[in-house]
């Protein structure tokens, strides 16, 4: 264990700091063992298209035993083995309170299939351990012997179609406290039975997409950015961003098969 404060890699000032709107703050949480698939570029899109839209990005990483920073604005968690989970269960139940204060005050988030699973109330495994949630999302995860793998496509009346690439033993089921992100058109999110994908409370998007997920959904990245620059700033401006590379990258992907 370790009481660093956590470091900032990517931390930068905008070029033109004197027209910066303000500075967003975006943790990433146990990069080292929750990313997999390319979800750190889910951090990446938020850098760009806060930059996109004025303001300044900070990206901070928080790994087991770091000091948890005061002061955060977005929060973002990706997807990892059974054993990355493992490895990260206590320190995540040290952290709970502090995220479930966040959440229920509604600091924007974005959790990834490990992550994901782990903000719910818990994964039993198929191999047998029962890794404990932080209960922040009413939902349960059971691990079984089908894998669900490969391209998905979705119908959400809040960010449009959503697209992305699932990997995951863990089957979860929602409970009433949350409400699905999304219906699979392709693929099967959540389950192989209900259709629903991902889940939503309060600011906080889970989902089992990876891909990454904001690359090919912007829609979801501004919906962070946005919900950060309001509580934080009282309101939100907003840039101009280049979708082109989103939109081409949003057609290759429905285009794939399952
Ligand atoms: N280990 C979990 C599972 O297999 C999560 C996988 C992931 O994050 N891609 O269900």
């Amino acid at each position: 264990m370790t009481s660093e404060a956590p470091h900032t890699p990517e931390a930068q000032a905008s070029p033109d700091n004197q027209s910066s709107k303000g500075t967003i703050r975006v943790l990433q949480l146990y990069p080292r063992e929750m990313n997999i698939y390319g979800d750190w570029g889910n951090a990446l899109v938020l850098k760009q298209r806060i930059k996109w839209h004025g303001y300044t990005p900070e990206l901070l990483e928080y790994n087991v035993g770091d000091e948890f920073p005061d002061d955060v604005d977005i929060i973002v968690g990706g997807g990892g083995q059974d054993s990355g989970q493992l490895v990260i269960q206590d320190d995540l139940q040290a952290r709970a309170a502090r995220l479930k204060q966040l959440a229920d005050e509604g600091a924007p988030m974005l959790v990834i299939c490990g992550l994901y699973q782990l903000f719910g109330k818990f994964f039993k495994t198929s191999t047998g351990p029962v890794i404990p949630g932080i209960g922040i999302l009413d939902v349960e995860t059971h691990g079984t012997d089908e894998r669900l793998i490969g391209n998905v496509s979705m119908k959400s009346t809040e960010f449009g179609d959503i697209l992305g690439y699932e990997n995951h033993s863990g089957q979860t089921t929602l409970g009433p406290g949350v409400q699905p992100l999304g219906t699979v058109t392709k693929g099967a999110g959540n389950n192989s039975k209900d259709g629903h994908e991902g889940a939503r409370y309060n600011n906080v998007v889970a989902s089992y997409l990876h891909g990454s997920l904001l690359p090919k959904n912007p829609a979801i990245a501004d919906f962070l950015i946005r919900t950060a620059a309001e509580r934080k700033f009282g309101s939100f401006v907003p840039g101009t961003p280049d979708d082109e590379y989103a939109r081409l990258a949003r057609e290759h992907a429905a285009r794939r098969p399952r």
